[in-house]
């Protein structure tokens, strides 16, 4: 093995390059990635957004990190093609770079809404956490009656935006697809329990609502309901969720269902061709079959996991992972499998008027659980997954 190539440079695969490293002192590590960012943290955008972390801090690595530990990173380059029979990947600039192991850790591709004139807001790199301050700074300088925003969507970048709104004092309207927040996933009490919550936080909800029409040609000045309501507005933040970007992928042969189809070793059914992070659906042993997290922690050891495998330490993966956000500050956390389609049990466990505890079962045994408002049980249930 003399060269190991790695498409995307997030959390997945630099954990990967850093792992492989430690590992193996010789081998050629390359990362192509399509962002002209060294790695920085998604997770702590929000908290940046907010004024609460600095900028610089955001990064976890420099450029300097890649040089000393003899990785090369090739930034604002993208793969676009890969010749699996023939061991090389093709980018953005003509290359092709030669491989004998390849690790796919592109992570996803943020779901769009057609339209995009200026205060129609993303949140998923740091460019665009960038644009929204600047966006944000604008809107303080307006009077308090003219600071509005609406939020397009009801998982985990939709609460992101309503708390950064509540964080500047913009009054906010969320416009939701579903019923309520998360409502494939969750029972109807965690959504009233979050919908009480939101309310009670001054947040008007529009819930089963298609896709806004977006008012404004150059700038956002609001949003029209199907009912014909508008909805003013000078920020429209967009969370409508991530799909994996497959594009390429199909082509070059490797199995796609949800994500890139891997087993609990993260190898697909190529030789030598790895899927790792928020790209890949893997087995997972906990819940006996296969599935997509897209979380951080996950995300990271599979990094570390999938250096090992590579190196001869192979091990299959066993991870209880769970992604914690809140709601105006109301706890929220997810563990593990909460599919609901998947399940063929969930049993509500906690339902108070501030507090909801869902357990999600398959053939008797605990995959997953979601905790609204009361998160004392989550080392337990992590525990109970993982037995
Ligand atoms: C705003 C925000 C807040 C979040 N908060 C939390 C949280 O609180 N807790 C939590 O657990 N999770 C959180 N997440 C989710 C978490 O950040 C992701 O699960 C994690 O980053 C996934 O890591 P990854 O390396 O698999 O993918 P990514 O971080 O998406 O990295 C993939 C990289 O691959 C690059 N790439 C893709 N295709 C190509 C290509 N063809 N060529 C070159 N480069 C390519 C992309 O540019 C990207 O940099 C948050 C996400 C966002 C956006």
């Amino acid at each position: 093995m003399e060269n190991i190539v790695i498409i995307g440079g997030g959390i997945a695969g630099t954990t990967a390059a850093e792992e492989l490293r430690k590992l193996n002192a010789d081998v050629a590590i390359t990362i192509i990635e399509q962002e002209y960012h060294p790695m920085y943290s998604r997770v702590l955008l929000p908290h940046y957004v907010k004024g609460k972390v600095p900028r610089e801090k955001v990064f976890l690595k420099s450029w300097e990190w890649y040089e000393s530990h003899k990785i090369e990173i090739m930034p604002g380059v993208r793969a676009e093609a890969i010749d699996i029979p023939n061991r090389f990947v093709r980018t953005s600039e003509g290359r092709e770079l030669p491989f004998d192991v390849i690790i796919l850790a592109g992570g996803g591709e943020l779901n769009v809404i057609g339209g995009e004139p200026r205060g129609v807001s993303y949140l998923r790199g740091v460019d665009d956490a960038d644009e929204l301050v600047g966006l944000l700074k604008e809107i303080s300088m307006k009077p308090a009656s003219d600071r509005r925003g609406v939020v397009y969507g009801g998982g985990f970048i939709a609460l992101e935006y309503i708390n950064i709104f509540h964080h500047f004092g913009i009054a906010c309207d969320v416009v939701m697809r579903g019923a309520g927040f998360w409502s494939s996933l969750l029972s109807e009490h965690s959504q009233s329990v979050l919908a009480k919550k939101a309310i009670d936080g001054g947040i008007l909800l529009h819930a089963n609502e298609p896709e806004p029409t977006i008012i404004g040609d150059r700038e956002v000045s609001g949003v029209r309901l199907s009912s014909g309501i508008d909805l003013p507005c000078s920020i429209l933040g967009v969370g409508i969720g991530m799909h994996p970007d497959q594009s390429f992928y199909r082509e070059c042969g490797v199995e796609i269902d949800r994500g890139i189809l891997v087993n609990e070793y993260f190898e697909t059914a190529h030789p030598s061709v790895y899927a790792i992070g928020d790209t890949a659906e893997f087995y997972d042993a906990n819940v006996a079959r296969r599935v997509v997290y897209g979380n951080w922690m996950n995300a990271q050891s599979q990094g570390r996991a999938v250096a090992k495998n590579i190196c001869g330490d192979r091990v299959p993966f066993n991870l209880v992972s769970s992604y914690s956000t809140n709601l105006l500050g109301m706890q929220i956390v997810f563990i593990g499998d909460v599919d609901r389609k998947a399940a063929d049990d969930v049993k509500q466990i906690v339902a108070t008027e501030s507090a909801s505890v869902e357990e999600f079962y398959r053939a008797g045994k605990l995959v997953g659980a979601v905790l609204v408002g009361d998160i004392s049980g989550r080392a337990t249930i992590t525990a109970r997954i993982r037995g």
